[in-house]
């Protein structure tokens, strides 16, 4: 229901025939795909936890923000995703015409057929629009030319305070992991003090086994997330065709950590009186 290429029921499937036990959605910013997701995996017998991946931002910095198992309807939450996604909508207009400034004929609404009927619309839908109109030949190749960071056509936009996110998750009884923290950056931060700082506002683990993490990064990660009592996830981030090698499977959680993760949303839920949506397991 954001920018990966297949329906929530298709995605759920297709981590059935990729192998895995249990799969976790995490569309960007909306839990819209969840009551779709559930039931397929319901339905062919695979595990599932709802989960999104929030934009969040700290010392104006973007990170990430993975949160399983909150309360969707948990108002003060709702408002900040609210927040967030009409951020999303609002930096398309600015996108487009950084665009059409550099001579590129392109609408608003060639953006939003991509979008169709995504909650959250971002860069890639742009990227879409700009191979569906011949400029480029790929997402890939729309990022790297106009969308990308300090590229062209890159436009900001909202994104929840990091620390304000980490403690509306719990407080709507669920779980938070930073996403793929030392991916796509120049430098790896956040570090060992900075992710101990986030583990006392409430983080519960950190994404170590992600495809944009070298070999040398995962070991210092997973170092990390021992030292400092955090748990170590994997993921492959598919986003179907949205993505190159990140195939479904590609990096996994262990089943302790996914454990440990299922436990700490069951404490959130019970200290906040919040009623998390049922994980499926398998
Ligand atoms: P946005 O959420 O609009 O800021 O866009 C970020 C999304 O774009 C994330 O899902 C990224 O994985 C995706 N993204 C970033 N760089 C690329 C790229 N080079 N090719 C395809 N998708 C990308």
């Amino acid at each position: 229901m954001s920018d990966g290429t297949d329906s929530p029921g298709e995605l759920v499937r297709k981590a059935k025939d990729a192998g895995l036990d249990l799969v976790a959605l995490t569309d960007h910013d909306t839990a819209a795909g969840w009551p779709e997701a559930a039931a397929a995996a319901r339905e062919i017998g695979i595990g599932f936890v709802p989960g999104m991946e929030i934009s969040t931002q700290l010392d104006d910095r973007a990170i990430h923000l993975l949160a399983y198992l909150p309360d969707p309807t948990y108002e003060p939450l709702v408002d900040e995703l609210d927040a967030v996604l009409l951020g999303r909508a609002g930096r398309v207009p600015t996108m487009v015409a950084k665009l059409q400034e550099l001579g590129i004929v392109i609408t608003e609404d060639d953006v939003f057929a991509q979008s169709e009927d995504a909650a959250a619309t971002g860069r890639p839908h742009v990227a879409d629009a700009l191979v569906a109109l011949g400029v480029v030949a790929s997402r890939d190749e729309a990022f790297e030319h106009y969308l990308g960071w300090g590229k062209p056509a890159y436009a900001r936009r909202y994104a929840a305070p990091f620390d304000t996110m980490v403690r509306l998750v719990a407080g709507a009884g669920g779980v938070t992991v930073i996403a793929h923290p030392w991916g796509r950056r120049s430098v790896p931060w956040p570090d060992e003090a900075e992710l101990a700082r986030m583990r006392e506002v409430g983080l519960t683990g950190i994404e170590v086994d992600h495809e944009d993490h070298a070999p040398e990064q995962r070991d210092r990660l997973r170092a990390i997330a021992r030292n400092l009592g955090l748990a170590a996830t994997g993921a492959s981030d598919y986003h179907g065709t949205g993505k190159i090698a990140h195939d479904l499977g590609v990096n996994t959680t262990a089943a302790d950590q996914v454990e440990r993760l299922l436990e700490a949303a069951a404490a959130a839920s019970q200290a906040s009186g919040r009623e998390t949506p049922e994980a499926v397991l398998p």
